[in-house]
């Protein structure tokens, strides 16, 4: 256990990820992107070992409106770090310090880190520190997180106030009618507050806030709640607005004469300047979507037409080289016909099939880590909030459906950012429905048998279908099992900022490294299953057909309910379950059940299916149920499991409905 526990906070996107990263050595995701940080994450200082590092979600402010504010709150309150880093982004001075005020009132020693001061500079504006520092009562240290500048005297400042605790941050900025009820609050509560883990000042703060957190948590009589009530009300009405506009009111003019001491401010800053320009067409009112589809459709083209299809083949032949070998090997050592086939008809086959798409995804994150980092997907959040408000439900659960379409598990976790349990639930429902990267793997089978001319046409029409299918469910839930209105929400776009390029490599490399663990536990594990079933019957004898087997009679059942939406194979059906353990899964049973490389499988597969009912299966695995994982992840996050069983039912009842009407309705024409 380390002997001394630091504390980093900030708003989100003011670079925490990246100094978190600099001061521990480790290598956590970095995003331009608000909303990135959900869990909080603990590191080692690099430079200073007595000492863990945790790093809080991105917060605006210490007002619980959403799940991850609280647990910045709780965990300061609670665990009472010896020093609070609050990093704050220099070239959005006024935002940021809100969030440093409030902190400033939870009474434990802090250090404003200032970041982008690189930024700063290139602008040619200039910061007072040391007046700043002044006015505020607090050390101030200018560093450039993603330059690694600053990072040494910052340790050292932190350093020298674990030694010497007793400065703690002095807080008195309120002022008039504000100032006197925040007093007289603090007098009824100061023996509450005692005995409570809050300051009294916080505390007070909160009180003529509304917070209904801290009147529970206060334990306050009634007698004491109607009084701060009377107060707060005269103070209403002395100053015309509502309780919490006053204090933020406050708040905001104290930031704004601070700032107007120590800012020098000649122009806007050049990266703010930069990204104006480039948003005035990126967020157009009629060009921003099409920009965006254009956008995804070349992202397609050249991760599976141009780099994906040669990298996967090369990569294919690696895999069958060395499953040869394997074979030689193990007839030299004469190893028992079974479990020759258990290593190379079920691992080799159904763990290698999977493998072989390892280049495409790592091409796919590349582009999506470039359109991430450098700010655009934040832009596309933004043009997108305004068509999710229309169907019901709120812009922040853009950012959770964006996340899915690389995994649903923190997709469905992100949802933690929402603030209304009703749009939470409803995102978490629809979340799924944004195909999720496991599933490349099938669309690569299944464009490969069906549509080789058109794989990015098909892959883009597959994705659509995906969000389609989620606004109608928007729609229908909206009017019935999730009434109400969404919360609004004001999401503020980051700079545009050039990728840096060891960000990028790293998010290739974390999926990648996922994608790897996936192929050799859960798809190992399956594969071997799938072989064991396929080639034993009921009486555990070996069988030379696969269809006498065990997995044969159970497909067969779960076929005949799958017949009238095209695919009647029980090896097809087998496929779908299997799925479910991991999408991936869906091929490499399929890869197992056939046996062979890529060409029989394709061969195999033009024998089950015509290119309609290959759609029709394309449509079924992107809407169905997610996988196990997901799964427990929407039944933890939603906290029942009636909940999350009505989540699945709803999403493979979709599927079944989609798939059935493609294929009825695509027969009538093919
Ligand atoms: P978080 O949301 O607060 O964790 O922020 P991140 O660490 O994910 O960083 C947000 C963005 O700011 C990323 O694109 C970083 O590369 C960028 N960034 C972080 N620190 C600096 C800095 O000192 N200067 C500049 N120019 N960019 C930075
Ligand atoms: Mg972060």
């Amino acid at each position: 256990m380390a002997q001394v526990l630091l504390a980093l906070a900030g708003n989100q996107n003011s670079g925490k990820t990246t100094l978190f990263n600099a001061l521990t050595g480790s290598n956590q995701h970095v995003g331009n992107f608000p909303g990135v940080t959900v869990e909080k994450k603990v590191g080692i200082m690099k430079d200073y070992k007595d000492a863990a590092l945790v790093d809080l979600p991105g917060i605006y402010s210490l007002s619980p409106y959403t799940s991850e504010e609280i647990v910045t709150r709780d965990f300061i309150l609670q665990e009472h770090p010896d020093v609070i880093i609050n990093i704050v982004d220099a070239t959005n001075l006024e935002r940021n310090l809100y969030l440093s005020l409030q902190l400033m009132e939870l009474q434990v020693p802090m250090v404003i880190a200032l970041n982008m001061m690189d930024e700063v500079k290139k602008s040619g504006n200039s910061i007072d520190v040391e007046g700043l520092s002044k006015r505020l009562g607090i050390a101030v240290v200018p560093i450039s997180a993603a330059h690694k500048n600053g990072i040494g005297d910052l340790v050292r400042v932190v350093k020298q106030m674990v030694k010497h605790p007793s400065e703690l941050p002095h807080c008195d900025f309120c002022k008039g009618e504000v100032h006197r009820a925040i007093h007289a609050i603090a007098h009824i509560i100061e023996d509450h507050a005692q005995d409570s883990p809050y300051p009294l000042r916080f505390a007070a703060t909160k009180l003529v806030e509304g917070d209904a957190l801290m009147r529970q948590a206060l334990n306050l009589h009634e007698d004491d709640v109607h009084i701060i009530e009377e107060i707060v009300t005269s103070m209403e009405r002395s100053l015309d607005t509502d309780r919490e506009a006053a204090l933020a009111d406050m708040r905001y003019s104290y930031i704004e004469e601070v700032c107007r001491e120590s800012v020098h401010k000649v122009n806007e800053s050049y990266g703010q300047l930069r990204s104006e320009r480039i948003d005035r067409l990126l967020t157009h009112k009629y060009a921003a979507i099409p920009i965006f589809i254009g956008i995804m459709v070349l992202i397609f083209y050249l991760t599976f037409s141009l780099f994906g299809a040669y990298l996967q083949e090369g990569m294919e032949q690696i895999i069958t080289v060395f499953c040869e070998w394997l074979a030689q090997v193990m007839a030299q050592y004469a190893i028992s016909p079974w479990l020759s086939s258990l290593i190379l008809d079920g691992i080799c086959v159904g763990v290698g099939s999977v493998l072989s798409f390892l280049p495409i995804i790592v091409i796919l994150f590349f582009f999506l880590s470039l359109l991430e980092d450098s700010g655009y997907m934040a832009r596309v959040a933004f043009v997108m909030d305004q068509l999710l408000r229309r169907i019901g439900l709120s812009g922040r659960s853009f950012v959770p459906m964006l996340i899915g379409f690389g995994c649903s598990v923190p997709a469905i976790m992100a949802t933690r950012t929402l603030s209304s349990e009703r749009d939470r639930e409803l995102t978490i429902l629809l979340t799924p429905f944004m195909s999720c990267s496991a599933k490349l793997p099938i669309y690569g089978m299944i464009t490969a048998a069906f549509f080789p001319k058109h794989a990015a046409l098909v892959l883009i029409s597959v994705y659509l279908l995906g969000i389609v299918v989620a606004i109608l469910s928007a729609l229908l839930l909206k009017h019935t099992v999730f009434q109400g209105d969404s919360m609004p929400f004001v999401m503020e776009l980051p700079a545009y900022r050039i990728p840096a390029f060891r960000s990028v490599l790293l998010h290739m490399w974390e999926k990648a490294k996922d994608f790897l663990h996936r192929a050799f536990t859960v798809i190992f594990v399956a594969s071997i299953l799938i072989w064991f079933l396929q080639s034993f019957d009921w009486q555990l004898h070996y069988v030379q057909d696969s269809a006498q087997s065990i997995l044969a009679s159970c497909g067969s059942a779960l076929a005949n309910l799958l017949a009238p939406l095209g695919f009647a194979d029980w090896r097809i059906a087998t496929a779908l379950v299997s799925g479910i353990s991991a999408k991936e899964s869906v091929v490499s049973t399929l890869s197992v059940l056939i046996g062979g490389g890529e060409m029989e499988l394709s061969a195999a597969l033009a024998t089950m299916l015509t290119p309609l009912s290959a759609y029709a299966f394309l449509s079924f695995t992107v809407l169905y149920m997610p996988c196990i994982a997901a799964f427990a992840t929407t039944r933890k996050e939603l906290g029942s499991w009636r909940g999350a069983l009505f989540t699945a039912a709803y999403q493979t009842l979709s599927a079944y409905v989609v798939a059935l009407a493609i294929y009825q309705i695509g027969s009538l024409w093919f």
